[in-house]
């Protein structure tokens, strides 16, 4: 928690601030609540949450003096209301095994850094993870899986650059089969230059691996960069069109000023949110809470 809490200061800073100055010494009416939408939606939270705060304070409230502790406490209360639901553990279905997760996600928003961490989560407890190179198009991001496989103590499926990225799934998804892995994980390429092409070929991955298990990808977890703010919205947009999208993971939540944007993801997609990554760390992923998510942006 202490760690969310100091990478999402400068987000809750910056709304503290702002709120604070809507605040000083006014009353609660029209023009107050204007000022404080503008405030959350400058925030990046989206006109859906910031309604609900404003209409959450002005019941009661309307036209009496009010705090900006008191505007935060209620803020904060909307906000965790709007990520409860969203708030859902990975559960993995191990009756069947290799349980595929397949990560997709635009190009440097942590695909394979999540990867990696996850990886060292689920052998931490226990599970046979393999790992597969998907993102054929980049020897950097082959390199970088190698490297998390290693350090993770995962084998990793890879093949040369270029090689098609459906049969690296068909052939890793054989090899974990063989293995007896509990999980795969398959990265894959997030190209967006190209989107006939970047849907196309994870629309292959996706259409293979049905073959070999009419369920799997039983998990297609996206990356969203915190960073990109209002960007995000439609990547999990494309994404969720594109390949299926079922759980997200919000990256690069540390320093960033536009945290707000997993509310209005929330708000929008309904997606379970399975994890927030706060750093660059193995241990720099964290199962993602409401409630906390709630308390640290309201400062
Ligand atoms: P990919 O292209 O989607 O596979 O993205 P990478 O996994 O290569 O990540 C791109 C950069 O973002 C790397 O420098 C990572 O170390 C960094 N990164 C990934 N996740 C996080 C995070 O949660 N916080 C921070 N600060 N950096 C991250």
């Amino acid at each position: 928690f202490q760690k969310l809490r100091e990478g999402l200061s400068r987000s809750s800073r910056e709304l503290s601030g702002s709120i604070a100055g809507v605040f000083t010494k006014r009353k609660l009416d029209e023009n107050t609540l204007q000022d404080l939408e503008d405030v959350l939606i400058r925030a990046d939270l989206g006109m859906e949450t910031a309604m609900r705060v404003t209409d959450a304070l002005a019941s009661g409230r309307y036209g009496k003096d009010v705090s900006d502790l008191e505007v935060r406490t209620i803020m904060a209360q909307e906000v965790e209301k709007v990520l409860k639901p969203v708030a859902l553990p990975l559960e993995l279905d191990l009756s069947v095994k290799p349980h595929v997760i397949l990560v997709v996600g635009v190009n440097g928003t942590g695909k394979t850094t999540t990867i990696g961490k996850l990886a060292a989560k689920l052998t931490a407890g226990g599970l046979k993870v393999m790992l597969a190179a998907g993102d054929t198009f980049r020897a950097a991001a082959i390199e970088q899986l190698k490297i998390w496989g290693e350090r993770t103590g995962s084998p990793v499926v890879a093949t040369k650059l270029g090689a098609d990225a459906a049969g690296l799934a068909w052939d890793a998804f054989e090899k974990a089969k063989a293995a007896g892995s509990d999980v795969l994980i398959i990265d894959t390429a997030g190209r967006l230059q190209n989107k006939t092409e970047l849907m196309a070929e994870l629309e292959k991955i996706v259409r293979v691996l049905n073959k070999l298990d009419p369920d799997a990808p039983h998990t297609v977890l996206q990356t969203v960069d915190a960073t990109t703010g209002q960007n995000a919205l439609n990547q999990v947009e494309i994404f969720r069109n594109i390949a299926g999208v079922n759980g997200l993971v919000m990256t690069k939540l540390d320093g960033t000023a536009r945290g707000g944007i997993l509310v209005a993801i929330a708000a929008k997609h309904k997606l379970p949110v399975y994890f927030i990554g706060v750093g660059e760390q193995v241990d720099d992923l964290e199962p993602f809470s409401a409630s906390e998510f709630a308390k640290a942006i309201a400062g």
